[in-house]
């Protein structure tokens, strides 16, 4: 049931502060056109046809003050992403202005939203589901455009076009296990449990599929936490510097990821990177930088990826080898650097010891990034880059609860194997349904709703 604030008009700022040169200032509810109005002059906004746009100046009433020229967008409930009316104000002053815009709002009826209530609103009117309602938060965070696409794919319901179709596989069979009991001149459970048990296992392989999917969706969500390795002067900040320029790096709001801080997100062919511990190796202000062991070492364990960069003018030392053999468990690309002063270090002589990917390089005349670029792509991206219509689960909530379902799953066909009655069986069964349906919000309890949703960011 509806409470009553969830009734009344929202307002908040919608795009995030700083980027770019427009920024959006959203309403949802009954009274947003009414409260635009009051504000706004050029036409009136309560006479307008739903789903137009309009030209004019947002005024402040009291005082008759110009505060930035606008366009305003009218939504009428509902068709809106609410199911509410919605008033969009695309202003152009920077932040205080809409701060100004916004406050405006507020003191004329609209009350500040709390995070993720836009898309509450949305789930809580029927709008989306709770898969679609997590797509929102990502694409918010999505750092880069395959990982927006993912989750705008999800935003069309794709996963929650499985899961559902999972859950009705399930149902079906247990539609089946009350005919079974009608008709009790056949050996009813015996079907029933061979019912259950296939189900089970048909059901367990399309989760597993999307399983699969997980840990690259989680990659994309997140960054691949990757670190650049190497004894002093092998051209590590060099790297970091090449990784980092502009058109490769990502913006994010999210707290910690500026400059000068241990993380640096970059986008290498669509694969979004974090940088880990990139403090230590950026040179500032002539310092010489120094990374303590211990640092590298922790960043090490962070890491999905190791960059080690070997200096290949120079023949190995045993700081190299001592890296080479630290870094071996994991997944690496060992970068033979300087190949410009000619190579001791050959990439033939290196695969002899390793069979990790090797790379010679000249990162200070730009010679061959680009191939260790696409290394580093096909290292993770092989068979998903290409695939637009993939559905993908990119979320820890959505995995555990697959992982859960399957469990129950399992325990079906263990209970049916070991001659368990069926209405025990049925239990896990039953359970795996629910379990599938906590997915897509069709069995999810309220306070992981409010958890959910307060995760969000403002304005969404
Ligand atoms: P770090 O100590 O590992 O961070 O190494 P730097 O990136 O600071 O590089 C050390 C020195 O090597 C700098 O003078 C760089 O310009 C230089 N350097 C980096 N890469 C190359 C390269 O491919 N060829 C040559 N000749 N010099 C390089
Ligand atoms: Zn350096």
């Amino acid at each position: 049931a509806k409470t009553l604030t969830e009734f009344d008009t929202i307002a908040a700022i919608s795009t995030p502060i700083g980027e770019g040169g427009i920024s959006i200032v959203r309403m949802s509810g009954e009274d947003a056109v009414k409260i635009a109005n009051k504000v706004f002059k050029g036409a009136n906004l309560t006479k307008v046809p739903t789903h137009t746009i309009h030209y004019g100046h947002i005024v402040d009433p009291d005082t008759g003050k110009t505060i930035d020229e606008v366009m305003v967008t009218v939504m009428r409930a509902p068709k809106t992403f609410t199911r509410e009316d919605i008033v969009e104000i695309n202003c152009h002053g920077g932040i205080v202005v809409t701060n100004h815009i916004l406050q405006l709002l507020l003191g004329h009826g609209a009350r500040m939203a709390d995070p993720g209530e836009f898309t509450k609103r949305a789930f809580v009117n029927g709008r989306i589901d709770l898969t679609q309602a997590e797509s929102v938060m990502d694409i918010v965070r999505a750092k880069t455009d395959k990982a927006r696409q993912v989750a705008v794919q999800q935003l069309s319901g794709g996963l929650l076009k499985k899961i559902r179709a999972m859950r009705k596989e399930i149902l079906n069979t247990l539609a089946n296990v009350e005919v079974n009991i009608d008709y009790p001149e056949y050996d009813a459970d015996t079907v029933t449990a061979k019912q259950m048990a296939d189900t089970s296992q048909s059901v367990i392989n399309k989760i597993n599929q999307l399983l699969k999917t997980a840990q690259e969706g989680t990659v994309l969500r997140n960054g691949l936490a990757t670190a650049i390795v190497g004894r002093p002067n092998v051209g590590k900040s060099s790297l970091l510097n090449y990784l980092t320029k502009s058109d490769k790096a990502i913006v994010t709001d999210v707290a910690g990821t500026t400059r000068d801080t241990l993380e640096e997100y970059v986008s290498i062919k669509g694969v979004p990177l974090k940088l880990v511990d990139t403090a230590g190796i950026r040179h500032t202000n002539n310092k010489v930088e120094k990374i303590g062991v211990e640092r590298s070492e922790a960043a090490l364990k962070k890491a999905d990826l190791v960059l080690l960069i070997l200096d290949s003018s120079e023949e190995l030392t045993d700081e190299d080898m001592a890296l080479v053999k630290e870094t071996d468990g994991k997944k690496r690309i060992i970068i033979l650097n300087k190949t410009d002063l000619g190579q001791k270090i050959t990439t033939a002589g290196m695969r002899k010891l390793t069979s990790s990917a090797v790379i010679s390089t000249s990162i200070l005349k730009e010679k061959n990034l680009d191939e260790l670029e696409n290394t580093i792509k096909k290292l993770f991206f092989s068979g998903i880059e290409n695939s637009n219509d993939q559905v993908m689960v990119t979320n820890q909530r959505q995995t555990g609860l697959l992982q859960k379902a399957k469990k129950q799953l399992q325990d079906v066909i263990h209970a049916v194997n070991k001659d368990v009655p069926v209405d025990i069986a049925q239990i896990d069964f039953t359970g795996a349904w629910d379990t599938l349906g906590e997915i897509t919000g069709d069995s999810a309890p309220d306070e992981l709703i409010n958890d959910l949703f307060s995760q969000f960011c403002l304005g969404k």
